[in-house]
């Protein structure tokens, strides 16, 4: 666990996208460093995190992107797409207009990361149950006729964080393999 002195065999890209205040950051937080910070501010600055991983007995450093407060539609720029190997669209389940604007993240996704990235479609907050605006439904089929991977999440509670970054990371490494 962490970055010791080891022999790294792949870095992976991965950014983070969809509106603001869905949870990128908080869902970074808790995969990078297992943390959840209630009072989180808007992304300033930082860019990125690592974390190192094991698959498949292959050293892999996740290198996952963070918008820096530029989910203004067409803010992010294109360098934040380069070299991206994995792209996690997110939501807030409980925020309809974030589940409306995925198709147009998407098209700009598209349109700027490499054909072959694997894109992962985030339900995030999914501890807010009652509070649920988004039908998991809606997701599933939009996710499916768009060739996405799909999983509901909570930064929060941990829920499908851990396996949602392992099941991007693995699908990059059996890609390139
Ligand atoms: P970002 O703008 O997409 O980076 O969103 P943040 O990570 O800053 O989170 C925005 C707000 O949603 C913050 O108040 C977080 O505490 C809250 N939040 C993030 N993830 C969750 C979650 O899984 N559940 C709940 N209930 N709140 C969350
Ligand atoms: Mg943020």
């Amino acid at each position: 666990y962490g970055d010791f002195n080891q022999k790294i065999d792949y870095v992976f890209k991965i950014v983070l996208i969809g509106d603001s205040a869905v949870g990128k950051s908080q869902l970074l937080a808790r995969f990078a460093r297992n943390e959840f910070n209630l009072e989180s501010k808007a992304t300033i600055g930082v860019e990125f995190q690592t974390k190192t991983l094991v698959i498949d007995n292959k050293t892999v450093k996740a290198q996952i992107w963070d918008t820096a407060g530029q989910e203004r539609y067409r803010a992010v720029t294109s360098a934040y797409y380069r070299g991206a190997v994995g792209a996690m669209l997110v939501y807030d389940m409980t925020k309809r207009q974030s589940f409306d604007h995925i198709a147009r993240w998407l098209e700009e996704l598209r349109g700027h990361a490499d054909k072959n990235i694997v894109i992962m479609l985030i339900g995030n907050k999914c501890d807010l149950g009652t509070l649920q605006a988004v039908p998991t439904e809606d997701a599933q089929e939009f996710a499916e006729r768009e060739n996405l991977y799909f999983m509901e999440t909570s930064a929060l509670e941990k829920t499908n964080v851990e396996s949602a970054f392992m099941t991007i990371l693995t699908e990059i490494y059996r890609i390139i393999n």
